[in-house]
């Protein structure tokens, strides 16, 4: 109650172009980002395990991943959760289940002590908090820290640096759902990581429905259309 009175009085700049802003995210910038969004986040949902997505990862969205990451702006990545869960909601959904475990892709131990949080887990509450799934933070657990992707150049390199990259969290080994599972990163580009996360998932009999992240990497899926 006491912070969001004083957040009428701190008026603070915008995370993105640190102009003075009305709003969390300046006018400017909010354009900027919805440059960056699909109009069909369901254009990637088939397969054997589809995929819904915000936007392109380039631009101004780019940028404010980037921002929430590394310029320690945790806010943004709640506000990306809400837009996630919004399209969620708005997307026609025949085919989807009304009841969902969200588990959001895990950091490694060493690299959530850096940061000081899971960007994908901010992602992950927020989009819970909207659409009223049930969220497990600890559904997976990392057991290695692998180095960014953008670093390895074959698939071979990130397959290796992935194997055996996940282990079932404290939740899921106490109760393994029923429910099907909707994994959730910020990022998706080669897919790789959440295949490995959706294939132990599977293995342990649990059922995967797919994939929800803010934003995939240009040209990695066939049919990315732009907005
Ligand atoms: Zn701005």
């Amino acid at each position: 109650m006491i912070k969001s009175w004083f957040s009428l009085f701190l008026k603070s700049n915008c995370p993105l172009c640190d102009r003075s802003a009305d709003e969390y995210i300046c006018h400017y910038c909010q354009q900027q980002l919805n440059n960056c969004r699909f109009q069909n986040p369901c254009q990637f949902w088939s397969g054997d395990l589809p995929l819904f997505v915000w936007g392109i990862y380039s631009g101004k969205l780019k940028m404010a991943i980037a921002a929430l990451k590394y310029n320690n702006s945790p806010q943004l990545g709640e506000l990306m959760g809400y837009w996630l869960g919004e399209a969620w909601l708005n997307a026609p959904g025949r085919d989807r289940p009304k009841k969902l475990i969200v588990i959001p892709i895990p950091l490694h131990q060493k690299r959530l002590q850096q940061r000081g949080f899971n960007q994908a887990e901010l992602i992950a509450k927020s989009f819970c908090r909207l659409t009223g799934h049930s969220l497990q933070v600890k559904g997976l657990e990392r057991i290695r820290d692998t180095q960014p992707m953008f670093g390895l150049n074959s698939l071979v390199e990130r397959e290796n640096n992935l194997s055996k990259a996940f282990i079932l969290g404290k939740d899921l080994q106490k109760r393994r759902p029923k429910e099907p599972v909707l994994l959730i990163d910020d990022i998706y580009t080669t897919g790789t990581t959440v295949r490995e996360a959706a294939n132990l998932l599977r293995s342990q009999k649990i059922p995967v429905l797919g994939v929800g992240a803010i934003a995939i990497a240009e040209g990695r899926r066939e049919n990315s259309g732009y907005p």
